[in-house]
């Protein structure tokens, strides 16, 4: 990996200043945290998972007309992205209950909900990023409601989009979170789709048996956490049916 000037460090991946301006090399880690940073570990190989599986998600979402923050995929962890600036609101898109709904609102894991459920949380690692509603949104600046209109039916489409996709190889798209940000051209701010969509953002369940294909292996010691990991790209057809071995060189990403 060239050495470029680091912007910015969170607990999956690292920013670099990208090669022209307004772009960002966005490096994927194996690191792994959970319960904002209370459990931490290494799912070997989930960087290299998760870029090609985050570029794939992305590639297709923008090719139905989902505008994204991605440009290209440059090596095994790395890939291009534009630079925004970030929406400091985390979109949770719910199909299914688990993890924090189930417990705050007494809901078994595994209920389908009556209606696709949309959440905020404050994006704020200090405050253990609060649930909030819309009007937290607005009244405090964090966007404008015409930015929170078209962020709201961006996730709807993602989410049509993406659990249609997932169906379709055998997941549930259970839950997920989304991020947006800012990106200026000629003048013009539009919203697009930025930070990542890949299994540590993600609740899927196969759908025959429910087994968990996702981060919550990693949350809740399941075990075989990259082979989940695998099994979601090998499923998306990105991942040679010959497994793991082919990670280590390039000749494994098409
Ligand atoms: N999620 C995430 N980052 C966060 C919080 C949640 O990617 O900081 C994802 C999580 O993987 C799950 C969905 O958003 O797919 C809903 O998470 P939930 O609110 O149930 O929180 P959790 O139970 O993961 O704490």
């Amino acid at each position: 990996m060239a050495r470029r000037r680091q912007i910015y460090e969170g607990k999956a991946k690292v920013l670099f200043e990208g090669p022209e301006p307004g772009t960002i090399v966005q490096y994927f880690k194996d690191d792994a945290t959970a319960f904002n940073n209370k459990k931490k570990g290494t799912i070997t190989g989930k960087g290299v998972l998760n870029n090609r599986i985050s570029e794939f998600l992305m590639m297709r979402l923008g090719e139905m007309g989902v505008p994204t923050h991605f440009l290209r995929r440059l090596n095994m962890r790395e890939q291009l992205i534009r630079q925004v600036e970030i929406v400091p609101v985390e979109v949770i898109i719910r199909n299914v209950a688990a993890g924090s709904i189930s417990k705050r609102l007494g809901i078994e894991e595994g209920t389908p909900l009556p209606r696709s459920i949309v959440e905020y949380c404050y994006k704020n690692d200090e405050l253990d990023d609060p649930l909030i509603a819309e009007e937290h949104v607005t009244a405090f600046g964090w966007a404008t409601p015409q930015e929170l209109d078209e962020i709201l039916a961006l996730s709807l489409r993602i989410n049509d989009y993406l659990s249609g996709m997932f169906y379709g190889i055998g997941l549930k798209l259970v839950d997920f979170k989304l991020e947006f940000g800012r990106l200026w051209e000629n003048e013009q701010m539009r919203i697009v789709l930025a930070d990542e969509i890949s299994p540590d953002s993600c609740r899927l369940w196969d759908v025959s048996t429910n087994e968990k294909m996702d981060k919550d292996r990693f949350r809740r010691d399941l075990g075989s956490v990259e082979e989940a990991y695998q099994e979601v790209a090998r499923r998306l057809g990105i991942l040679p049916e010959s497994g793991p071995a082919d990670l280590k060189g390039p000749e494994a990403v098409q």
